[in-house]
């Protein structure tokens, strides 16, 4: 463990940029070392650890697209429509029992190999059937409706590389080319707790003055759609010691442990203390809304070589979501060892105006529709307050205004980035 260098990059500035949280992350977190072989029904989501390459060419033999003629395209009478004999019949999974003969075509069907000599394939809806004849129109270009052995992979060539984190696209192709296991690396260990004197279990009493938690089912639900391992270490209580021994000891058994909740400067936030007592702290301020205060840190483990990366998010769940969004999914990628490709976000209008500080980064939760003129529409939520969760199940995603953005005006265009892009 301990994949975080602490070496001299502790950030001391009011408010850290995103852009500079994204290369803090990049330049001291290393990935996990160790690495399995899992059978490709456990891949799902998986990061792979190394390049493996293709035993087969894919297709592996030529074939034909589509259910038609097979013929040669050197028969073809390229102004008028051309009689052909049809001399036997080829379905998939089967090989064709001859060789196609000058002047003859073969039945053809989707899949099925591409017989000796044929070349291109008519699809069955464009031809004529005359007797034991087929006519064909001209114009038909040479090699039409035809896969060639290894236009989609060539035997030898990588067909994932390391880092790919694997979604079923690409456990489909690995099956495809006849593998059966991929080298990952181990999943990433998540610690979350919840901190706070008011938050209490679902289905506990609930105090008139409590909460339920619902950070620590937001934040297990990330994780693992992100394929970390998530581990439920409960609800701590807004209490100094109690919380530096709940961190300390989760990060013994951690990659990472994530808290949230007591992260800012009231006289009950004990987490950036608590941080700073028994590890180190890395910065705790960040310059997105919402979001702001977000405590990142370094806590050792109680044996020489183990430790694990920290990072406190603020307590109102849809802080919680933006700055997961923004900071824990960079570091999990980083300690997973997986590519992550920069967010884009897509142009749409906004049907609102919007004043905002310059310097940070701003997510505004929206309804994406589409407006008279067929353009799509970013709506924004009514309420915006950051502990409103039903902000997070009414929209479609967040338009994101960059860190030098001052105003919006309605009918602006603004990037918009799906909940499935911020946290898929
Ligand atoms: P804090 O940062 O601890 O001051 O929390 C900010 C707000 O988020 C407070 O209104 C808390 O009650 C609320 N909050 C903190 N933790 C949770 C949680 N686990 N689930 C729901 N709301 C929470
Ligand atoms: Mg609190």
């Amino acid at each position: 463990m301990a994949q975080l260098t602490d070496d001299c990059f502790a950030f001391s500035g009011p408010l850290l940029p995103i852009d500079e949280v994204e290369r803090i992350l990049r330049e001291r977190v290393m990935p996990v070392a160790e690495t399995e072989t899992v059978p490709l029904r456990a891949a799902y989501g998986r990061v792979m650890a190394s390049d493996v390459t293709a035993p087969i060419s894919l297709p592996p033999f030529d074939n034909s697209a589509v259910d038609g003629y097979a013929v040669r395209a050197a028969d073809l009478d390229r102004a008028a429509e051309t009689r052909l004999a049809i001399m036997g019949r080829v379905t998939a999974g089967h090989a064709a029992a001859q060789a196609l003969a000058p002047g003859a075509a073969i039945r053809i069907f989707t899949g099925a190999p591409m017989p000796a000599g044929a070349d291109t394939v008519f699809m069955q809806e464009d031809v004529r059937l005359d007797a034991q004849a087929v006519l064909v129109p001209p114009g038909l270009e040479a090699g039409a409706n035809r896969r060639l052995a290894g236009e989609d992979v060539r035997s030898g060539a990588v067909v994932l590389s390391a880092g790919c984190r694997l979604a079923a696209q690409h456990v489909a192709l690995a099956a495809a080319v006849g593998l059966t296991q991929l080298p990952v690396r181990r999943r990433i260990r998540v610690a979350v707790l919840s901190t706070g004197d008011e938050i209490v279990e679902p289905g506990a009493p609930r105090p008139s003055a409590a909460l339920f938690d619902a950070n620590r089912f937001l934040l297990a639900g990330l994780l693992t759609g992100l394929g970390a391992e998530p581990s439920d270490l409960g609800i701590v209580p807004d209490d100094p010691e109690r919380l530096e021994q709940a961190i300390a000891a989760a990060a013994d058994a951690h990659d990472l442990v994530l808290t949230s909740g007591g992260v800012s400067t009231g006289e009950a936030d004990h987490v950036r203390s608590a941080v700073e007592a028994i590890g180190r702290l890395v910065f705790w301020r960040v310059a997105v809304k919402p979001g702001r205060p977000v405590a990142m840190g370094v806590i050792p483990g109680s044996r020489p070589g183990t430790g694990a990366a920290f990072v406190g998010l603020p307590g109102n769940p849809v802080a919680v979501f933006v700055t997961f969004a923004r900071v824990v999914r960079p570091l999990l990628a980083r300690l997973s060892g997986a590519d992550l490709a920069p967010l884009v976000a897509l142009p749409v209008r906004a049907t609102f105006g919007h004043r905002k500080k310059k310097g940070r980064r701003e997510y505004i939760r929206v309804a994406l529709r589409r407006g008279a003129d067929g353009v799509i529409e970013a709506v924004k939520h009514p309420q915006d307050g950051a502990g409103v969760i039903t902000s997070l199940t009414q929209t479609d995603g967040l338009v994101e205004l960059l860190d030098d953005t001052t105003a919006i005006e309605p009918g602006a265009s603004v990037g918009f980035l799906s909940y499935a892009a911020l946290v898929g």
